[in-house]
């Protein structure tokens, strides 16, 4: 980016709405694992759809880079510029109001830079349920999760963002505004644009508002915690509680041994805790007032055909949060390792323990020493496949990196799993995209990339 174009392009903003600090650029360049660090001369924080609209059109005008950005928590690299130095990067966290909550309708429209904690807590007030959430509620928008498809740790009951989102507004990269804001659960007019929108890691358009169905607030919500000696009683467990409890269960989350024990190295310890090779965590809510929820769900467990003595039920919101924050603390646990390399794949229920098995002995066989740290929303099918290594061969980070990977995501192929399952391509997991989809997909998603962005200037670098 010329000098000349910094100027032309920051005089059509507010002081407050950009930043060529390198302290600030700095860091917004580097993303949550630290892992991609982009450089940028220029950060913008444009406060209306109308400035996100003229910042692109003088973009486009100028083929300048740009990349956008939510809470960047994102976990392969999409929301940083590339090294090149050459894109700005336009932050979505001033475009933040609700502009509408429908109670009739049972939806809410939100601006792109809303974090999504702050919008679940307000809809609480209501009596409503935000269909997501996730570890990383505190810090990402609502923007960021519809570029990324959010997936998160109700799935099992509401779906991903996608399944929950009846309208988008975006500006395009030539400035242009698409506006599907319609409050109306059927539209059958044709394509449904919204959805090339959805989980397109900030490549086709900048997203600044959505419409967003909600559902009624459980009245209560209890956790359960237990354990079992291995991943095929998990699955049994897994099976068995499905049925009984149905539409009771908003979460069903994995652990491993090898994430409790690097918890608790590096976070907390869990008081009361059998040393056992799996555990599982399950959230039932209660949406039908049932009395005495606690009572109600031990009541109804199938303890004859339950594979464990080991069970927790918690018996406060202060027990569940306790439980909880066991499972969402493994990746600040992960982060603090020197060298994972992480998998977030999804693979056929059926499939999965033998996946884990075959995986994990060729892994081992390659490096000794090396620990698999598996958790996830199994209840998805979702499983984080990560890879710790231990002892380091004569190799460099990067070979052991490839190696690991074409072990884990040729098993993927094998076994009809999907190398990403919710945190996206971005810049990490371009190359397995490349072999992993047919050519026809891809050959279809550049030919839609090219009508949206037909100069490449939105989110250049990443998926492709
Ligand atoms: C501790 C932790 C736990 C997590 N748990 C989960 C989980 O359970 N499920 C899950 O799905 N993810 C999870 N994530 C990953 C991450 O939080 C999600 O991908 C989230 O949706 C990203 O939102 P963000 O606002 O931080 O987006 P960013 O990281 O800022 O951006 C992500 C991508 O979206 C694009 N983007 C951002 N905003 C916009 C916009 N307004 N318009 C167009 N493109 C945009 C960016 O260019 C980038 O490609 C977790 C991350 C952490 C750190």
């Amino acid at each position: 980016m010329k000098k000349e174009e910094l100027t032309e392009l920051t005089n059509k903003l507010h002081p407050s709405e950009y930043s060529t600090e390198s302290d600030v650029l700095k860091k917004h360049c580097i993303d949550w694992r630290g892992e991609f660090i982009g450089k940028s001369k220029l950060i913008t924080f444009p406060r209306s759809v109308k400035k996100i609209s003229e910042i692109l059109n003088f973009c486009q005008k100028k083929s300048i880079g740009v990349v956008p950005q939510g809470g960047n928590t994102g976990l392969v690299g999409g929301s940083v510029p590339t090294k090149k130095g050459n894109e700005i990067i336009i932050n979505l966290s001033n475009l933040n109001k609700i502009r509408n909550i429908d109670l009739i309708g049972n939806s809410v429209t939100v601006e792109a830079g809303c974090i999504l904690d702050v919008i679940k807590t307000k809809l609480e007030k209501y009596d409503l349920e935000f269909p997501l959430s996730m570890g990383s509620r505190g810090n990402c928008q609502i923007g960021g999760n519809i570029a990324t498809n959010a997936g998160g740790l109700n799935v099992i009951k509401y779906g991903t963002i996608r399944q929950n989102i009846l309208g988008i507004e975006a500006v395009l990269p030539d400035g242009r505004i698409y506006n599907s804001l319609k409050n109306v659960k059927k539209n059958n007019t044709g394509f449904d644009l919204k959805h090339l929108l959805i989980g397109s890691e900030g490549t086709l358009g900048v997203i600044t508002a959505a419409t967003i169905q909600l559902f009624p607030l459980p009245k209560e919500k209890v956790v359960l915690w237990t354990s079992f000696k291995d991943f095929s009683q998990v699955l049994g467990f897994y099976k068995n509680i499905n049925n009984r409890f149905k539409d009771l269960i908003t979460s069903f989350e994995f652990m491993n041994k090898e994430s409790i024990e690097v918890l608790e190295k590096h976070e907390c310890k869990f008081i009361n805790l059998k040393k056992n090779q799996c555990y599982c965590l399950v959230e039932f809510s209660n949406f039908q007032k049932i009395n005495d929820f606690n009572d109600f769900i031990f009541s109804k467990m199938d303890f004859k055909n339950l594979d464990t003595d080991d069970l927790i039920l918690s018996k406060s919101e202060s027990e569940n949060k306790r439980l909880w924050n066991y499972r969402e603390s493994i990746p600040l646990a992960e982060k603090k390792e020197n060298f994972i390399i992480p998998h977030d794949i999804s693979i056929p229920l059926s499939n999965i323990s033998e996946f884990v098995k075959k995986t994990t002995t060729s892994i081992k066989e390659f490096s000794i020493g090396a620990k698999i740290i598996n958790f996830g929303h199994l209840g998805d099918n979702n499983l984080h496949f990560n890879v710790l290594i231990k002892k380091q061969k004569k190799l460099s980070r990067k070979s052991i990196c490839r190696s690991v990977n074409k072990i884990v995501f040729d098993n993927v192929k094998i076994y009809g799993g999907a190398i990403s399952a919710e945190h996206g391509i971005g810049q990490l997991r371009k190359l397995e995209l490349k072999r992993n989809k047919k050519v026809l997909e891809l050959n279809k998603m550049r030919d839609i990339k090219k009508i949206f962005d037909p100069q490449n200037i939105l989110n250049p670098g990443k998926i492709f």
